[in-house]
Order: C-alpha cells, then structure tokens, then sequence
C-alpha cells in the first residue's frame, strides 16, 4: 500500500464536494464519481480526477460514499464489491441505516472487503472547514492510512462495531430536528407575544434553552431569511426515520419521535422538494399573525 492511498470517491454534493476537495488539496490522489455533470467538474477544477462511472474506481485502496441514503449506498457498493482489489475498503461518510449497513459489511466481507462506517455532524461549514465529528463504526484503525485521512476531515469519535456510526448519527439528529422544531416553536410563539426574535434568542443562547439550532441555524439561515445551511429537510426526515425505527427495535418507542416525524412530514408537504431543512422554520413561523420585520418569512 502507498504512503497516500488511491482515494475513490462517490457523490460529490453538498459534503463530498467540499470533503473530497479538502482530501485533494491534502495532496491525495483523488478520483470522484457523481451522477451530476456539475459536481464531477467541480471536482476536476480543484485538481481531483473525475471518472464517468463507479467501474473506473478500481484501482482505489480506499473508497468514499457520501450519497443520500442506503438504497443508494448499497447500490453501488454492489457495483464496488465485483472490482476493487481484495483486501481494500469501503468507507460510508453518508448517514445510512444501521441495520442495512451491518448486512452490507457482511456482503462486503465475502468478497474481502472491509467497509467502515463513518457518518458526520458539522453540516457543510464543518466540511470546508475540515471540523466534522466523525462517528466511525468499525475497525477504522486497521486500514492503512485511514486514521491519517480521516484527520483531514474531523475529529474521529470511534463509537463501536461497524453500524454503530450510523445509529448514533441518527441519535444525534432526532435531537437536532427536534431543538430545530421546538426552537422555531419557541419564537414563533414569542414573536406573537411582541418579543423581538434577535432578543428571543440572545436570552435563549446565554441560558439552559441553547441548542445548534439557537446558536447557529437560527442565527446564519433563518434570521437572515437565506435557508442556505446545505443540508435538506427530506434527509433530516430520512435521519428521524432511522432513529425512530432504532427505538422500536429495542422496545424503547420514542414518542416524541414519532410525532416528530409525522409533523415534519406534514411540513415537508408545504415545501418544494429540495427545500433545506431550516425552511421548516417558515412553516412554523406562518402560523404567526404579522411577523416582525427582522424575520422574513419567504427568500
Ligand atoms: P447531496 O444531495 O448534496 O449530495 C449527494 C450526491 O450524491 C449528489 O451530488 C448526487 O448527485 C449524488 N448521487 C446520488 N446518487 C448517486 C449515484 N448512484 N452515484 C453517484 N452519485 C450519486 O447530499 P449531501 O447534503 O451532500 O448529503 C450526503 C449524505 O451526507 C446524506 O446521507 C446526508 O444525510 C449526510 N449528511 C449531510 C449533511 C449536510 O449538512 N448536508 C451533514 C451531515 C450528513
């Protein structure tokens, strides 16, 4: 195996773009696959290598998924286990679902290759910035190389065996939609008390109400009307759906959960479909009467 290890990687969107940029510019050799002509040329101008189909991916010792959800994952991984060389691995970066994923290891393993789990939070500004938490599922530490480029991305939180990243990420973002919705909740309802929003969430974020959602979601994307964070509400959706089922499977339904999922269900109703998921805010914020003019409530 080379000092840098041949890096494939598929879907190059809102994180693997800037992921597989930030692996490039670290000096790996990078060559990337996405469906959108877009993304492969974005990836090519900052000096990766773009192939036409998953088949040219061969000759990777370490591949990258970052792709929408498991049907997709599994998809092409099928493709991966009939031509990478015996003894490499596959790296799932995308927040998949925990039980698929355990399968797909097993699959995986029959061809002698390992996969990894290894799901993200920081959304795409952790991306760029090369600040993710990693949740890494699996024996990370025995591929060659892995850890080193891992660094790159994140920190690396080892979590347990492979399809452990991918529940905690769920686990992580049932919490998250949740301050998210509540938050919005929370000043909506302030908003047609009278208070100012800003002074709503200057109180809310120096006491025990604080949340990513507060501190940042709020502030950046909502306030200033630009729902731009990147990160869609129907893969939010996808991550409370997995997190929910989770708590099933182990006797422990999650109530609040699943009432979560069915409102931000309906939500999504009223929204186009790529809508990003700090826009469920404006749904919420409708059902006020005359909102000040410091929220806009449309772009
Ligand atoms: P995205 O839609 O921007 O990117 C996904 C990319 O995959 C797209 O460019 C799409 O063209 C490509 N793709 C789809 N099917 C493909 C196929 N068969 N072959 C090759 N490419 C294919 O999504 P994203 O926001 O980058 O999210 C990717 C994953 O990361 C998801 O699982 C998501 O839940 C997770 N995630 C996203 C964020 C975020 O802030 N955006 C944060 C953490 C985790």
């Amino acid at each position: 195996m080379p000092h840098s290890p041949e890096i494939g990687f598929v879907g190059l969107g809102n994180m693997g773009g800037p992921m597989s940029t930030r692996l490039v510019a670290a000096g790996y050799p990078v060559a990337g696959f996405d469906l959108a002509d877009s993304a492969r040329a974005d990836l090519a101008s900052s000096g990766g290598r773009s192939v036409d189909a998953v088949g040219d991916l061969a000759e990777a010792d370490i591949v990258i998924l970052m792709l929408p959800n498991s049907d997709v994952v599994e998809s092409v991984a099928a493709q991966l286990a009939t031509l990478m060389r015996p003894g490499t691995t596959i790296v799932d970066m995308s927040s998949s679902e925990p039980t698929r994923t355990r399968r797909l290891a097993e699959r995986l393993a029959g061809h002698d290759l390992t996969l990894i789990d290894a799901p993200v939070s920081g959304g795409v500004r952790g991306a760029v910035d090369g600040t993710l938490t990693i949740m890494v599922g699996g024996p990370y530490t025995d591929v060659p190389g892995l850890e080193e480029l891992f660094a790159r991305l994140g920190r690396v939180i080892a979590v347990g065996p492979v399809g452990s990243g991918h529940a905690v990420k769920s686990l992580n973002n049932l919490l998250s939609a949740a301050h998210f919705w509540l938050t919005s909740e929370a000043i909506a309802i302030g908003i047609q008390l009278g208070v100012d929003p800003e002074v709503l969430l200057s109180v809310i974020n120096t006491s025990s109400g604080r949340s990513g959602s507060s501190e940042a979601k709020w502030p950046n994307f909502v306030l200033p009307a630009t729902y731009d964070s990147g990160f869609e509400a129907q893969l939010m959706l996808k991550d409370l759906r997995i997190a929910v089922g989770l708590a099933d499977d182990v006797a422990l339904p999650s109530v609040l959960g699943r009432d979560l999922v069915a409102l931000w269900q309906a939500a999504l109703e009223g929204l186009p479909p790529h809508a990003d998921h700090t826009e469920i805010a404006k749904v919420l914020l409708a059902r006020t009467s005359g909102s000040p003019a410091s929220v806009a409530t449309t772009p």
